[in-house]
């Protein structure tokens, strides 16, 4: 596999860009050993109008939150933080790519306590192409993982905390060694949640299903883009609890993440899914979520974040006409 951190020289720490080489943590910092760091996954696209980063503040709005349940101050603003990322994607000179913001307890003390080990700030970046594989767009081969979600009285499933990804981790390596590119995890009561790292939606006589916040599932920012883009559309949407039959009945079902963004899902527990992939719905969704993010449909939410300050500027002034 070739490297993906190739050709990345700063990484943003504590408020200063540093060198890729140093962006190291000490092995007895607090997170490695307990999990306890909270973190984001945003992508910048290459747009008609330069780089821009997708919905930037609604995901360092989700970090700030994440934070807060785990009881970690940042040290930054969401300007500030904000700004960090923009300059993280400038100084390494990349257009497209994936921006990891993390914030983690550091080296302090050991035992479970986080509270005496420091708040440490990083933002690294990265080209990352199809999450999903190169052909994801075909459609991907999913299963129903036997591994449930948390419930919602053990971690909170919204927010983005590291520890919480070992369960995500044995949801996809299930998947992997049976041949799936993904698994989807049940909620506690068996309804449908979500995939490791992906939302999911389904199309059943015409209208959009996805679960509620309520099974377990990160609050995707690709799935609120998601359900606004459909109701642009005049599809009509549902957030409702899903019976894992239904997936096997849907006629379209599809992943949705930062990383994944629409990925449409060919089969579940190798049961064929409708007639067609990517189906009718999967399709439309696609074809304006890709112009949005190209810069080739107008940005109507205002969900770019142009990543150098004198185009913000511009559409700032364009905007406010
Ligand atoms: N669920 C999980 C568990 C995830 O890791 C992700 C990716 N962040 C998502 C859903 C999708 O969220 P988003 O669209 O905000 O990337």
């Amino acid at each position: 596999m070739s490297n993906p951190f190739a050709g990345i020289r700063w990484i943003w720490k504590n408020g200063q860009l540093i060198d890729f080489e140093k962006a190291t943590v000490h092995v007895l910092s607090h997170a490695l050993h307990y999990g306890s760091g909270v973190f984001e996954g945003i992508r910048c696209y290459n747009t008609q109008q330069g780089p821009a980063v997708f919905r930037l503040l609604e995901h360092l709005q989700r970090l700030e939150s994440s934070a807060k349940v785990y009881r970690m101050p940042i040290a930054f603003s969401t300007e500030e933080l904000a700004e960090a990322c923009c300059e993280t994607v400038r100084a390494n000179e990349l257009e497209a790519c994936y921006i990891r913001p993390i914030v983690f307890r550091g080296l302090g003390t050991l035992g479970v306590n986080p509270l005496r080990s420091p708040v440490e700030v990083f933002i690294a970046v990265w080209n990352w192409g199809k999450y999903l594989g190169d052909e994801a767009e075909q459609g991907v081969e999913a299963c129903v993982s036997s591994w449930r979600r948390v419930t919602p009285d053990s971690m909170p499933a919204t927010a983005k905390a590291t520890g919480i990804y070992l369960n995500g981790q044995l949801i996809k390596m299930e998947a992997l060694a049976n041949g799936y590119a993904e698994g989807i995890g049940l909620d506690a009561r068996g309804f449908v949640s979500e995939g490791s790292g992906e939302n999911v939606f389904l199309v059943v006589d015409g209208a959009l299903i996805t679960p509620p916040v309520a099974s377990s599932i990160l609050s995707g920012i690709t799935r609120d883009t998601v359900l606004t883009l459909a109701r642009d559309l005049g599809i009509p949407v549902r957030e409702e609890v899903v019976p894992r039959g239904l997936l096997y009945s849907a006629d379209e079902v599809f992943f949705t993440g930062t990383a994944a963004e629409i990925t449409p899902i060919r089969s579940i527990d190798r049961i064929p899914v409708g007639r067609a992939c990517p189906g009718e719905v999967t399709r439309r969704l696609l074809a304006e979520f890709k112009g949005i993010t190209s810069g080739e449909i107008g940005d109507r939410h205002g969900w770019l974040y142009p990543v150098h300050s004198a185009v913000r500027a511009e559409v700032r002034e364009a905007t406010a006409l």
